[in-house]
């Protein structure tokens, strides 16, 4: 009996020994798969952050993409005059697009509500003097009065005060600079003269922006033009055919931040 039990507990401990010894590589392997697992999950973030990294390139790329590309700023100088300002802002609204508006001061005593229009409908308001003198005849005081008669009559109807100044003709004498700099304006100038003011054909105008323009222009028209203003139906053929090029019409402000057409 009693050797019974002992080959009985014999047993059981030859087994258990074999349990334990089979147990071995089973136990290594599972301990060598966690290993194996952990070693692909670091496999893994390197790619996850690449690929990451990647989606980012690609969502700036697209953000690149969205932001306007081909910049042109409109400008209408010596306005507003009754007819062919009224026209000119009729144009822009029904195509959506803005533009800059250099306004004469006496006649934008005139025609207040073209100048209340013009801000209203988001256009930009620049000063280009009160009487539109020659500006090499007068003394610094004449054009300070000039600029600052203006400056307030454009406050006045707007409520704002704008820091853009065009001098007569283009014309920077060193007067004119230390006025400009003395009450804070940006003197702006153009990159496309048009001639509209020389009353050639609307044909010809439209040529010539199509012909010169590129990002960054800034196109000199006048909204004011004595005789028959060609600049109406300058535009009709202007602005479509810009907006199919890709353009995108901004004022003058937003073009002045790439420092184009400014002095
Ligand atoms: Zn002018």
């Amino acid at each position: 009996m009693k050797n019974r039990v002992k080959f009985i507990y014999g047993a059981i401990a030859f087994v258990l020994l074999f349990a334990i010894i089979g147990a071995v590589p089973f136990v290594v392997s599972k301990s060598r798969k966690a290993k194996k697992k952990i070693d692909i999950v670091s496999e893994i973030v390197p790619f996850v952050t690449e690929e990451a990294t990647h989606c980012e390139t690609e969502s700036e790329t697209e953000n690149v993409e969205v932001l306007p590309k081909k910049r042109i700023a409109l400008t209408f100088d010596d306005g507003p005059h009754k007819k062919y300002t009224k026209e000119i802002l009729d144009i822009l609204k029904e195509y959506d697009i803005k533009a800059t508006f250099f306004v004469v001061g006496r006649n934008a005593k005139a025609y207040p509500d073209i100048i209340k229009r013009m801000y209203e409908e988001g256009h930009e308001i620049g000063n280009h003097t009160y009487s539109h003198p020659k500006v090499r005849e007068e003394s610094i005081n004449d054009i300070l009065n000039e600029i600052v008669e203006t400056e307030n009559l454009i406050e006045e109807l707007t409520g704002h005060k704008t820091d853009l100044f065009r001098p007569p003709n283009g014309i920077c004498t060193e007067s004119v600079k230390t006025v400009a700099k003395e009450r804070n304006y940006h003197i702006v100038l153009w990159t496309i003269d048009t001639l509209d003011w020389t009353c050639k054909s609307s044909k010809d105008i439209s040529k010539c922006v199509l012909k010169e323009v590129k990002d960054g222009s800034v196109i000199l028209m006048h909204d004011f033009i004595a005789k028959n203003s060609p600049t109406p139906e300058a535009l009709r053929t202007i602005i479509p055919k810009l907006l199919e090029e890709g353009y995108t019409f901004v004022t003058v402000s937003e073009i002045i931040n790439k420092k184009v057409g400014t002095r």
